[in-house]
């Protein structure tokens, strides 16, 4: 039936198309505002829509793009163009666009409204789909990166933010939530309801959502100026007990982070059936697997409420990076899933004593390492130009890569110069994209430093350097180091009688003066630094175990296991009885 309607539609199209793009938008019309009213029914396998989409054509066109997929859009769209009133041709073309024909060429600021068809798919989790649960039906969202387009004809790319105003129509029996609060909800003589809900800040498209269906919802301890509830399938509300408080937690520590107060109203954690990740971001309502967000009542334990947190501390931190401040293209998805990784990781190491901070860090960026080193890695910022490149952009060397190289810079800089940089960042992008360029221009600005030879080197090239260090103390006392390659990398040490010092390595080999003769030099200090250490005998020997923090052991104890020669063993012995259990067991494993 849609082919049919579809081969209908493209019939009533007068005249030729210039061709469409390849994959991304072209950037001379860009959307301004978005006003959408959907009439969803979960009981039914299909939707209708009406939009306006108001646009600002920069350079005289005749046909505007638009991404659409798997919508049947109305044969005719109405534009408003300043006093000109007109009929557009609608087009899909291959699928993924849709053609707005204008009746000639135009400029200028513009009103497209256009109804269209979709569907509700019940197997799919990509778009808007439904799934049934004890009974009744639900259906959810899930945009990123590109579909978006399945629900709303829409430029469905990242730096072509704007805000929209959505409203649902649906039987009465139901609720529907989306990214805005609710503004009205209206009886409407169908027997169904009309719920509106206010007008967003500028949102990427991926992260629009909705969610229709008789939802439960748990309400959190109101908590200042934003409102959070837990949305739970009916006659479950009692499970999102933890989640509300693991937000009502986290929210104000996020907030003092980043010293911006919570961006978007309101903050809806809304539970899924089913789903294709674990959670989205979405502003203001984000979405998680039922099965990662609701504890039954009776059954927290400290280890579910704490994952519950974390992927909570990870999905809230988006809220800022990714949501508020958005990569211009998903080459820079590292910007959001890097930072989202990191943050959480700062925020669960507030719950622990402070000896031990950023060990849960350094694990994961073990466990990355693992795949960095493989022939089969790639590196954490890649173009995409097509559909198919855009299903693998979410993987875990953008997450996992991204936020050690965001734990090194961190290191490097100062963690009070690095939040400042990032604060300004923030601000800076506010509601608007942002580059690895732009991050790299705010670091240098607030910190005096040049980063952007150490993002280039970690973020665009695989691998992991090794690093190795001597003390001279002939005819001068000093540090040599030495790398395989020539990343460059910010080498932090520190030992007996040198306090912390970073030096930027560009090069294969570098000196550094000391003002005495160490006994011992430590050559990942804080263990931040995404490199290994290639220890030799001797300076591996003059190591004061005890010397070192729990971070840097742990740190130590993976460039020893990654190297096992004999005098790593004497220390890997000495290891496996550390008071850090990850240490001790790191430590053993080593040794088996
Ligand atoms: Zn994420």
């Amino acid at each position: 039936m849609r082919a049919a309607a579809l081969s209908f539609f493209a019939a009533c199209v007068v005249g030729a198309l210039p061709p469409p793009p390849a994959f991304h938008l072209p950037g001379d019309v860009v959307p301004g505002k978005y006003t959408v009213e959907l009439n969803i029914d979960p009981r039914r396998d299909a939707f209708t829509g009406s939009m306006q989409i108001e646009v600002n054509i920069l350079k005289p066109a005749s046909v505007i793009w638009l991404n659409g997929k798997n919508l049947i859009p109305e044969s005719t769209a109405s534009v408003v163009n300043g006093s000109a009133h007109m009929d557009a041709a609608v087009q899909v073309v291959n699928d993924e666009f849709i053609a707005i024909s204008l009746p000639g060429s135009y400029t200028g600021r513009s009103t497209i409204s256009l109804r269209y068809r979709g569907i509700l798919d019940d197997k799919a989790v990509v778009g808007a789909y439904r799934r049934q649960v004890e009974g009744e039906w639900y259906v959810y969202t899930t945009f990123t990166p590109i579909e978006a387009r399945r629900v709303f004809p829409c430029f469905d790319e990242l730096r072509l933010k704007a805000p929209w105003e959505i409203s649902i129509r649906t039987p009465r029996g139901e609720k529907a939530f989306s990214n805005g609060r609710e503004t009205t909800e209206t009886d409407e003589p169908d027997g169904t309801k009309l719920i509106r809900f206010a007008a967003t800040a500028p949102l990427p498209t991926e992260l629009v959502a909705f969610a229709v269906g008789p939802f439960d919802v748990y309400q959190a301890r109101s908590l200042g100026e934003t409102p959070m509830r837990v949305i739970t399938p009916k006659g479950h509300g009692a499970e999102g007990k933890a989640a509300a408080e693991a937000a009502v937690n986290l929210l104000p520590k996020l907030e003092a982070y980043t010293g911006i107060p919570y961006p978007f109203g309101k903050l809806d954690h809304l539970a899924l059936a089913d789903a294709g990740f674990a959670a989205v971001e979405n502003p203001g309502l984000i979405v998680y697997l039922a099965k990662e967000l609701l504890i039954a009542p009776g059954t927290e334990n400290r280890e579910n409420t704490r994952a519950v947190r974390f992927l909570e501390a990870h999905e809230m931190g988006h809220q800022w990076f990714g949501d508020m401040v958005t990569q211009a293209d998903w080459n820079d998805v590292w910007l959001s899933e890097a930072f989202a990784t990191w943050i959480s990781e700062k925020m669960m190491d507030q719950e622990e004593a402070a000896g031990r901070t950023h060990l849960s860090a350094i694990a994961t960026r073990e466990r990355i390492m693992g795949v960095d080193a493989s022939p089969k890695t790639h590196p954490v910022r890649a173009d995409v130009n097509s559909r198919e490149e855009s299903l693998s952009i979410y993987n875990r060397i953008a997450y996992d890569k991204g936020s050690s190289v965001l734990l090194m810079l961190e290191g490097w800089l100062g963690e009070e110069k690095f939040r400042d940089a990032l604060r300004s960042y923030l601000r800076d992008h506010r509601f608007a994209n942002a580059s690895t360029r732009d991050l790299g221009d705010e670091l240098k600005r607030a910190t005096g430093t040049d980063t952007a030879p150490v993002l280039h080197s970690f973020l665009d090239v695989t691998g992991i350097p090794q690093v190795r260090g001597q003390i001279q103390c002939d005819r001068s006392n000093r540090l040599i180091l030495r790398q395989t390659g020539a990343a460059a990398i910010p080498v932090c040490y520190r030992g007996d009688g040198v306090s912390q010092t970073c030096e930027l390595m560009d090069g294969p080999s570098r000196e550094v003066a000391l003002s005495s003769c160490p006994s011992w030099i430590y050559l990942n200090s804080g263990g931040t630094g995404y490199y290994r250490v290639a220890w030799d005998a001797k300076p591996l020997a003059a190591l004061p175990i005890e010397k070192l923090t729990p971070a840097e052991r742990l740190t130590l104890a993976y460039d020893l296991r990654a190297r096992k020669t004999a005098a790593a063993r004497l220390v890997l012995a000495r290891l496996q009885s550390d008071e850090q259990p990850e240490i001790a067991e790191t430590a053993r494993d080593a040794l088996k």
